[in-house]
C-alpha cells in the first residue's frame, strides 16, 4: 500500500499519496491551482508557469513539478503569486489570435478559463500586443485542424503523441517569437507519420486543435466502437437526430480513454447519404431495389443450395454486436462450418 503524506494547503490538512505533485494533490481534494500545460495523463513540464505556489520557507514554485512532503504548508494565491501568475499568462497570450466567437473552442477553452481567474486586465494587453503571426492554418487532415495562432505552447500535443500514441511525429520547432509545433521539415501534418488517432486533439487545451466540422451535440449516449475487437468504450453524440461527435470514456477499464482513428472518426456512415435504406437484388445483371420479404424469401431459397464448407459468411462491422454474434451462430450452428470472416479481429 502507498505511503501516504500529509501536508496543509491554504490552511486545509490534505492528504495525498507519497509522489503526486503539489497540484495534482490539490486538484484531487477540491483545492483550484489553475494551470495549462499540465494534464494527468501525462508527464508534468511546469512549461506554462501558472500553477506557481508559496511553500513556507522556501522560494515561489511551480506546483505541478513538485512532490508532497510531510507537514508542508502551502499558499496558493497572494499578492506576490497573483501578479507573477498574471505576467506569466499575458506573455502567454500576448500574441494569441483572439477571436472566441469564431472559435470552436469557445466556452471551452483553458485560456478564457484562466484569464478569467487571473483577470488578465484586456487595455494592458491589447497596448502590448504583438503584431499577428499568421501561421498558415494547415487544414490538410480531413479529420483535424491545426491553427498554430491560438497554440499557447503548452506541449500537451506533443507529450501526448509520445506517450500515449508513441508516434512522436509532432515536436516544438523553431525559436523565439517563431517557436510553434511543427512536424519534421515543417510539412502540412498530413505528410507526416500522424496517424490521426487524434488523441492530441481531445487534449488540446485551446483551439489550436480542433476537429474539422465540430458540431456540438445535444445529448451523448455511452456505447462501444463497433469497429473491432478491442471494444474501446466511447460516447457518441448527437444533435438534431444526427451522429455528430464521438469521444473516448475517459475511465474506460478497455481503452484507459483512448481511440484509435475508427472510433474517433470512422462513425460518420451512420449517416451517409451512400448507406442502404432497402435490399437490393441482382436481376438482368442490374442491383434493383425489393422488399425485404422478397430479399429473405431468395436468400432462403440460395441457402439451400450450400452445406459446410462450400459457404462462408463476410460480416460487418457497420452492423450491431448482436447482429454478428447471431450472424456467427447462424453460420456455425445452421450452415455447419467455421468459415466466418469479419473485419474486427485486432
Ligand atoms: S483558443 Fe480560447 S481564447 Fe483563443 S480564440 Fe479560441 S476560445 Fe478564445
Ligand atoms: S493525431 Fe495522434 S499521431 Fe497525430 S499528432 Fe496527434 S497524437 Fe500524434
Ligand atoms: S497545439 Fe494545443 S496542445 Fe499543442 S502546444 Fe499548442 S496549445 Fe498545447
Ligand atoms: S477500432 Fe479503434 S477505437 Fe474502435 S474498438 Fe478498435 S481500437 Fe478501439
Amino acid at each position: 500500500m502507498s505511503e501516504l503524506i500529509t501536508l496543509t494547503i491554504d490552511g486545509v490538512e490534505i492528504k495525498a499519496e507519497k509522489g503526486t505533485s503539489i497540484l495534482r494533490a490539490a486538484l484531487e481534494n477540491g483545492i483550484y491551482i489553475p494551470h495549462l500545460c499540465d494534464h494527468q495523463d501525462l508527464t508534468s513540464v511546469g512549461i506554462c508557469r501558472v500553477c506557481l505556489v508559496e511553500i513556507e520557507g522556501r522560494r515561489p514554485t511551480v506546483s505541478c513539478m513538485t512532490p508532497v512532503e510531510e507537514g508542508m504548508v502551502v499558499t496558493t494565491s497572494s499578492e506576490e503569486l497573483d501578479m507573477t501568475r498574471k505576467v506569466n499568462m499575458e506573455l502567454l497570450i500576448l500574441h494569441h489570435d483572439y477571436d472566441c466567437q469564431n472559435c470552436a473552442k469557445n466556452s471551452y477553452c483553458k485560456l478564457q478559463e484562466l484569464t478569467r481567474y487571473v483577470g488578465i486586465d484586456e487595455e494592458r494587453i491589447s497596448a502590448m500586443r504583438a503584431p499577428a503571426l499568421d501561421f498558415p492554418i494547415d487544414d490538410s487532415n480531413p479529420y483535424y485542424q491545426r491553427d498554430m495562432n491560438k497554440c499557447v505552447l503548452c506541449g500537451i500535443c506533443v507529450r501526448t503523441c509520445e506517450e500515449i500514441q508513441g508516434d512522436e511525429c509532432i515536436d516544438f520547432a523553431f525559436r523565439g517569437i517563431e517557436t510553434r509545433i511543427s512536424v519534421l521539415g515543417d510539412k502540412p501534418i498530413i505528410d507526416s507519420t500522424c496517424v490521426t488517432c487524434g488523441e492530441c486533439v481531445s487534449r488540446c487545451p485551446v483551439g489550436a486543435l480542433v476537429p474539422q466540422k465540430a458540431i456540438e451535440p445535444t445529448y451523448e449516449v455511452e456505447t462501444v466502437c463497433p469497429f473491432c475487437g478491442c471494444g474501446c468504450n466511447i460516447l457518441v453524440g448527437a444533435r438534431g437526430g444526427k451522429l455528430v461527435s464521438s469521444t473516448a470514456v475517459e475511465d474506460s477499464p478497455v481503452s484507459g480513454g483512448s481511440l484509435c482513428v475508427k472510433g474517433r472518426y470512422g462513425l460518420s456512415f451512420v449517416n451517409s447519404p451512400e448507406r442502404l435504406t432497402t435490399p437490393l437484388i441482382r436481376r438482368d445483371g442490374e442491383l434493383v431495389e425489393a422488399s425485404w420479404e422478397e430479399a429473405i424469401s431468395l436468400i432462403s431459397e440460395k441457402l439451400g443450395q450450400y452445406k459446410g464448407d462450400q459457404f462462408a459468411t463476410i460480416a460487418s462491422a457497420k452492423c450491431t454486436v448482436e447482429d454478428n454474434y447471431v450472424l456467427q451462430k447462424f453460420t456455425r450452428a445452421v450452415m455447419g462450418t467455421n468459415n466466418i470472416d469479419h473485419c474486427a479481429r485486432l
